[in-house]
């Protein structure tokens, strides 16, 4: 298949967040399986300050957003190891800029016109390079509009007529939402403006838009499927994805095993797999233990999380048990940035109790491998989330996550009972309420589990035994595109160009 994916970051390009690893992650597995796969995003300033190499293509862009004539042009480069090409959508105005959406907390003012012209761009990449694509892979509210352009204006252009447009949403609580009269920066037709489509409350809302004209939506995970149909989960849209259910699938993400792999591993003192994980981790931990300057006893459990420090990612359960849990024999180590007031919290804890508690307030790759490796336990308390990642990463290196029960996490983590214990599939552990209590008690088994050689082995065999591949998720992608392409009308619109 022809496939273009288009979104607002990628890895080695530029990077918030999952988005990015998603990005570059499944564009390179659908290449390896033989197709041929076009990554577009546009051309930040993180993209041109690392050393990544690129060339001009000669081509030039324009499109027009109602009566704004938006020209840019595009370069090329290409996912290291991989087939699939980049392309880099280079408007300085809009995209050379220090951050990715934000400045100093706020949104920028014009993200509604940056990503309405980023998404008119990606479909005039597409003409100009002749690409002819089978699949336009939108992914969350920034390209949201591509779908409707493509069902309400491309369909009929020659090399659309055949194309199905996907959509991945990979965070329901970013929607893309702008006052109405942001609508002519779509430079679509004030008729789409209504409930049913394109507006939500007296809104513009880009996410809603791409669910609705897209052939296909997909999410990060089955049970996220699930959630974001309920209203403790879809953050208003649940209605619409109800609406919509019949072409809605989850697709678990999965990690780049090149970058996260304990036996290639550059950033880590040892490298290690399932045949020599306790001296192996164990380097790891001393370590670690020793640049944060915490007692190096192999004993204590240690327990690593590395995070947004945001209201998602369940720093308030932390707060919550914070002095009981201190208690306990435990160090833990923590690595983010974030909300002022959790980044305090955490600061705050670190400098009280040296003993037991250590932190880098900042974003570092490579101190989040050392982390992965050198901990033992791994604590994701989110309150939802769509996939995550490092639950992932944490049973590819032997460290046992401790997970709220909830979206990506329940479908990547076997809870540990009795039962899966004895058929050698329980990875980690659940917990069910959202509670400061519920969290404590659950840690406090992994932390008796710990303490049990049997168990721990085998927690850290099964995990280190999950196969993360992208491939494996790739091939469902394969199949959501194919039943897209089933549901294309048979004869679209055809009107000259
Ligand atoms: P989200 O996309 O909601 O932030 P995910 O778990 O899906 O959460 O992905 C987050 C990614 O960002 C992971 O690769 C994680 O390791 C990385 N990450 C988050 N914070 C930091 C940090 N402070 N330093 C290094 N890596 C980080």
């Amino acid at each position: 298949m022809r496939i273009l994916l288009a979104a607002s970051e990628a890895v080695p390009f530029a990077k918030t967040g999952g988005l990015a690893d998603v990005a570059s992650g499944l564009s390179k597995a659908l290449s390896a399986r033989g197709h041929e796969v076009t990554l577009v995003l546009p051309y930040y300033r993180q993209a041109m300050s690392e050393a990544i190499p690129r060339q001009p293509t000669g081509r030039f862009l324009e499109t027009s957003l109602g009566d704004l004539k938006v020209r840019a042009v595009v370069l090329e480069s290409r996912l290291e190891g991989s087939d699939a090409r980049v392309l880099l959508i280079d408007h300085p105005h809009y995209f050379d800029r220090s951050g990715l959406y934000v400045q100093q907390g706020s949104d920028y003012p014009d993200n509604c016109e940056r990503f309405c012209a980023f998404s008119r761009l990606v479909m005039e990449t597409a003409r100009a390079f002749h690409l002819q694509p089978d699949i336009v892979h939108a992914n969350d509210w920034q390209t949201g509009l591509i779908p409707a352009l493509q069902q309400i204006e491309y369909r009929r252009q020659s090399g659309f007529e055949r194309t199905a447009a996907v959509l991945t949403i990979h965070n329901m609580a970013y929607q893309g939402t702008f006052w109405q009269q942001d609508m002519h920066l779509t430079g679509l037709g004030h008729e789409y403006f209504n409930w049913n489509q394109m507006e939500h409350y007296g809104q513009l809302n880009l996410l809603k838009t791409g669910i609705v004209f897209s052939d296909a939506v997909t999410t990060v995970s089955p049970t996220y499927a699930r959630e974001i149909q309920t209203d403790r989960f879809g953050c208003g849209l649940e209605g619409v994805l109800q609406h919509h259910g019949s072409k809605l699938t989850g697709i678990l993400n999965g990690i780049d095993i090149d970058v996260w792999n304990p036996e290639s591993d550059p950033a880590i003192p040892m490298p290690y797999s399932k045949e020599n994980v306790k001296p192996g981790k164990a380097a790891c931990k001393k370590k670690l233990q020793r640049r944060f300057n915490l007692s190096e006893n192999p004993f204590t459990p240690l327990c690593g999380m590395i995070s947004r420090m945001s209201e998602q990612k369940g720093f308030d359960l932390i707060q919550g048990c914070i002095n009981d849990l201190l208690r306990e024999d435990i160090q833990l180590v923590f690595l983010g940035t974030g909300d002022s007031h959790y980044e305090d919290f955490i600061r705050d804890l670190a400098s009280k109790r040296p003993d037991k508690v250590a932190a880098m307030i900042g974003f570092d790759e490579t101190l989040a491998h050392q982390i992965e490796a050198g901990s033992d336990i791994y604590l994701m308390p989110s309150r939802f989330e769509p996939c995550g990642l490092n639950q992932m990463y944490s049973q590819a290196y032997g460290t046992v996550p401790v997970v709220h029960a909830v979206g990506g996490l329940v479908d990547s983590v076997i809870d540990c009972t009795p039962e899966t214990l004895a058929d050698r599939i329980a990875t980690g552990f659940h917990f069910q309420e959202y509670t400061s209590d519920a969290f404590l008690a659950r840690l406090k088994d992994a932390l008796a589990a710990y303490r049990d050689d049997d168990v721990w082995d085998v927690l850290i065999d099964n995990g280190m035994s999950c196969d993360w591949s992208w491939n494996r998720s790739a091939e469902v992608y394969e199949q959501t595109y194919e039943r897209a392409l089933a549901s294309l009308p048979n004869n679209p619109p055809s009107t000259p160009e």
